[in-house]
Parts: C-alpha cells; sequence; structure tokens
C-alpha cells in the first residue's frame, strides 16, 4: 500500500506561500506529513493558509519574510531551527518578473526581480545550508522557469534572473553532492491559477500572451514538487513541447533574434517611425548550414547503408 504521509516528520520552508505555486506546494507537502513553514509578505494570507493545513490535520507557521530583507531571511531560518531543530526540505518557490522594456522599468523594479528571484533565493540557501550539511542530507528545490533555456522580450530581466538561477542551481549540486544534500531545478512553462501575469503587468507593462500549449495547474505541479522529494531528479522539466524552441534557439538563434525583433518592432511602431534607417548587427551562426548540411548528408548515408544490408 502507498503510504499516504510519505513525508511526515519532515521540516520543510516554503517561500513563495501566499499565492500561485507556492501556496499549493505548501498544501502538498502538509498533506505529505512535512513540517511547514510558510513564507511571504501577506502575512494574513500565509495565516489564513496555516489555519486551513492545521484544520486538514497538517502543521503549519506562517513567517512574514521579505526576501529582500537580510534580517527577515535570518529571522525564518532561525525560527524554524528553534521550533524543529532542523531543516529537511527548501522549496525556493517566491519569484516574479516583469514584462517591460529595458528603459522603461524603473530602477525599483530592475533591482527587485534580482533582489528575489536570485539574492534572497542564495541568501537564504547560504543561511540553511550549514544546518543541512550538519545533518547529512536536505533536499532544495529551486523554482527556475523554461525562461532560463531563452530569453525573449518583454521577459528579458525576469528571463536573466532565471538563467541565475540556473547557474546557482547547478553549481551547489555539485558543491553539495558530498554532504548529502540534494539540490534541484524545476522548469515549469505556463502554470495556472498563479498571480504571476498580474503581477507582471502590475503599473503598466506590456501586453505578453505566451503561447496557451502545455499549462498545467500549480495543484498538478505541487504534487511534482512533493514527487521530488521522494525520487530525487537534477532537473524536471514541465510540459517537453517547449523544448523545440529551446533546441531551435541552440541552432537557429538567428530565426528567434528574427522573430522576436519582428514581434518588437510591430510593438514599437510609434517608437521606431521617428528613427530612419538602421542597420542591425549581423551575427555568425553558431551553426553554419554547410554544417548542418554535411551532417544531414552524413546521416543519409549511413541510413542508406543500413537499408542496403538489411535487404
Ligand atoms: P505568484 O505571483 O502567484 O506567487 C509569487 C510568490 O512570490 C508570492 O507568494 C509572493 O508573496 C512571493 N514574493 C514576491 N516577492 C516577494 C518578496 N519580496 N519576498 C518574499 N516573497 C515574495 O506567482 P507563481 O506562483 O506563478 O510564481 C512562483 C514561482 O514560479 C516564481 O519563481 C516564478 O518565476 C515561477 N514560475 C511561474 C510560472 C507561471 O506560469 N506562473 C512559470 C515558470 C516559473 P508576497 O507577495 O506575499 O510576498
Amino acid at each position: 500500500m502507498q503510504d499516504r504521509r510519505p513525508l511526515e516528520g519532515k521540516v520543510a520552508i516554503i517561500t513563495g506561500a501566499s499565492s500561485g505555486i507556492g501556496e499549493a506546494s505548501a498544501r502538498e507537502f502538509a498533506r505529505a506529513g512535512a513540517h511547514t513553514m510558510l513564507a511571504a509578505r501577506r502575512e494574513e494570507r500565509l495565516e489564513r493558509l496555516a489555519g486551513e493545513i492545521r484544520a486538514a490535520g497538517g502543521t503549519a507557521i506562517p513567517v512574514r519574510t521579505d526576501l529582500t530583507d537580510l534580517s527577515q531571511i535570518t529571522r525564518l531560518v532561525r525560527m524554524t531551527l528553534a521550533e524543529y531543530g532542523r531543516i529537511d526540505i527548501l522549496a525556493n518557490i517566491a519569484g516574479w518578473g516583469r514584462y517591460d522594456w529595458i528603459e522603461e522599468l524603473s530602477p525599483e523594479d530592475l533591482r527587485q526581480q534580482y533582489e528575489v528571484n536570485v539574492l534572497g533565493m542564495a541568501e537564504l540557501i547560504r543561511q540553511v545550508v550549514p544546518s543541512m550539511k550538519s545533518q547529512k542530507s536536505g533536499l532544495i528545490i529551486n523554482m527556475c522557469s523554461y525562461a532560463s533555456q531563452i530569453s525573449v522580450p518583454p521577459l528579458t530581466i525576469y528571463a536573466s534572473t532565471k538563467y541565475a538561477v540556473e547557474g546557482l542551481t547547478d553549481g551547489l549540486r555539485r558543491e553539495l553532492l558530498p554532504w548529502g544534500v540534494t539540490v534541484i531545478r524545476v522548469h515549469p512553462s505556463g502554470v495556472t491559477g498563479t498571480e504571476f501575469n498580474e503581477h507582471a503587468r502590475k503599473n503598466g507593462g506590456i501586453t505578453y500572451r505566451s503561447v496557451p500549449v502545455g499549462r498545467i495547474s500549480r495543484e498538478h505541479l505541487a504534487k511534482e514538487l512533493v514527487g521530488l522529494a521522494l525520487h530525487p531528479r537534477r532537473t524536471l522539466f514541465i510540459s517537453r513541447l517547449y523544448d523545440l524552441p529551446v533546441l531551435v534557439n541552440k541552432v537557429f538563434p538567428g530565426l528567434v533574434d528574427a522573430v522576436s525583433a519582428a514581434w518588437v518592432r510591430r510593438q514599437r511602431r510609434k517608437d521606431l517611425r521617428t528613427v530612419g534607417q538602421v542597420r542591425p548587427a549581423r551575427y555568425p551562426s553558431p551553426f553554419p548550414l554547410w554544417q548542418i548540411a554535411g551532417g544531414l548528408a552524413v546521416m543519409a548515408l549511413v541510413a542508406g547503408l543500413l537499408l542496403v544490408r538489411a535487404l
């Protein structure tokens, strides 16, 4: 029979627990038996969620935490250790992005995306790692995105923070392996039931609609995260449909440049009207056509020889 509370007694810090993926994950980790520490800025939401989790027989402690404030991160870690004496799981889910052209972003919005998505995450990990090392076990789940694999406007700054999360996660996975600490990155595409888009367009910003395919619900993703705690893997990519544009971006970045630039030209028609003649740079291809043609020719030759042998 399947264990209904497979994480019984584990202590989990979940950031971003006031809405979206973090909220659903907190419910799911608690349902799996973990003691949950709920972190985010909107305290009343955390309290409501903690009440709901307790009413369902789980444990949850709300801790108001602004990830841009070092002292609040320290308080979260201290409170967790004071309450339980250990930290088994750190689910770094909090994050946000803003859809806008770089020069239209306010300096605060630009900085805040890095402060929350990268620096806050890295600082929390920095403070949690010593206890995981002394336990010789621990799991860190870092919320990435498909945006860390292909950066396009108007998500440029957001995507760049996720590229940083990817680098942070890969390095830490290797650094912490000898201590038995597991570090995983998760790349969802579109997740429904979250406030991400609302925040991305707050105070103006650009109307941007991602392709409505391969979306999953936050509840589905939360189940996947609990699954990772039981069966870890280096990365989890949700909706492999997005692997295609990622592959195209690697092999034919010029194509993605052209499509993105065409979109920008359409969006910024008015701004471009006064610009006059422009001569964009022509970048060499990382995989010149002759290499691709050569590769295809070799593959065709091998396939031909195999066919001849088979007949
Ligand atoms: P939501 O906007 O619903 O949730 C974002 C969470 O981050 C909130 O709980 C918010 O809490 C918290 N947060 C924001 N700023 C801070 C801060 N300064 N300090 C502490 N917490 C903060 O969005 P999602 O649930 O969709 O996003 C969760 C993660 O998933 C993000 O990292 C996002 O990049 C990633 N992601 C989302 C995708 C999607 O389609 N939704 C796709 C790919 C990745 P509060 O405001 O109360 O502080």
